[in-house]
């Protein structure tokens, strides 16, 4: 998500430089404990409570100490790419198959060789070669005013482009990284050609440019300015969950579309972690996604940001679970990662601001 990009920012400079200075001489100061179970170093541009649970727990059960670098994706895989060799990072823990597709471009990841990962995570939530592992998943949906009712027809992505939507459309910016691999995943189903007649259909259903974030997007429809949108599924949860009534009012005030039931299921995509290429304690960091594949932790990892457990029949949180059961689009997250060069040029092509 966006929101968190200023505190990240400033995490990068300070909070990283200082954990691992103090974590340099403590193991120094101590060093038959470091040598038993050793350390591992997460870099993650998720900064959740509940994931520091999940790092004191794998600790508590491992011995294992975690130390763990926060700032935003990009400036993860720039900063493990500039360090090189010296680089301390052992894995990367980041949202959107497009950013894994990042990491991977920049040669930071190698593959993951786990028979548990395999086994407990799901074909299409795992690199073809192993270089990421999808941990969790979000849905983008279609949301529309409540009380307007369902504009029709409405029940696939194709629909956001039929002329009886004129002027009734928002979506953020196509330099969104959630727009452009759900692009990248109407490419994959539809062809470049196919995908570019949609966009531009999309662009004449406009209500107005491309502007703010999904939860932008969800309010701006909450309150009438538009009557149909996208948002991933946690912004959803987040609002209905949220202490603030006037959050809980925006959430009754809208209901949601899964996309695409009837043909090829609704645009899932991943928060996941890549192994990366010099890292020091690559079986810690295996061991540690195995952990993260566990029941317990699946749910902690999922809950942190009101997403779906990657791993199949472990429920997620009620307020998730609330907005509905849906067919997910089986499509392996790394075709997303594939096509966002098409996607980018498919938007530019058709207007998409
Ligand atoms: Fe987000």
């Amino acid at each position: 998500s966006l929101e968190g990009n200023h505190m990240r920012f400033s995490l990068l400079f300070f909070a990283p430089l200082t954990a691992l200075a103090a974590l340099a001489s403590c193991s120094t100061d101590n060093p038959s404990e470091s040598a038993s179970a050793g350390e591992l170093n997460l870099y993650s541009s998720r900064h959740y409570d509940t994931d520091v649970a999940l790092y004191n727990n794998f600790t508590e059960a491992t011995g294992i100490k975690i130390n763990l670098i926060e700032a935003g994706a990009d400036e993860l895989i720039e900063r493990i790419k500039s360090e090189g060799e010296a680089s301390l990072a052992d894995l990367l823990i980041t949202v959107d198959a497009g950013r894994l597709w990042r990491a991977e471009q920049a040669g930071i990841f190698q593959p993951i060789d786990s028979t548990v990962l395999n086994e407990r995570l799901p074909a299409h939530m795992r690199h073809p070669d192993g270089l990421w592992v999808g941990l969790s998943k979000r849905a983008r949906v279609i949301v529309y005013n409540a009380e307007a009712g369902l504009p029709e027809p409405l029940s696939d992505y194709s629909d956001l482009a039929n002329p009886a939507h004129k002027g009734k459309v928002c979506i953020r910016s196509s330099s969104n990284i959630y727009n452009i691999s759900l692009m990248a995943g109407v490419v994959s189903r539809m062809g470049e050609a196919m995908a570019e007649e949609w966009a531009a259909g999309v662009v004449a259903n406009f209500a107005r440019t491309p502007q703010s974030n999904d939860t932008g997007q969800i309010r701006a429809v909450a309150s009438g300015e538009c009557q149909i949108a996208i948002a991933n599924t946690y912004y959803l949860a987040r609002l209905a969950a949220s202490d603030e009534p006037a959050d809980q009012a925006v959430a009754s005030a809208v209901n949601i579309v899964f996309p695409g039931q009837e043909s090829n299921g609704t645009h899932v995509n991943i928060s996941g972690a890549g192994l990366v290429s010099t890292s020091p304690n690559p079986e810690n960091a295996v061991k540690f996604l195995e952990y993260l594949s566990s029941d317990a932790a699946q749910l902690l990892f999922a809950n942190g940001n009101n997403e779906y457990p990657a791993v199949p029949g472990i429920a997620a949180s009620s307020v998730v679970v609330g907005l509905g059961e849906f067919k997910e689009d089986m499509l392996n997250a790394s075709e997303l990662g594939i096509n966002q060069a098409a996607a980018i040029m498919v938007f530019d092509r058709a207007g998409w601001k």
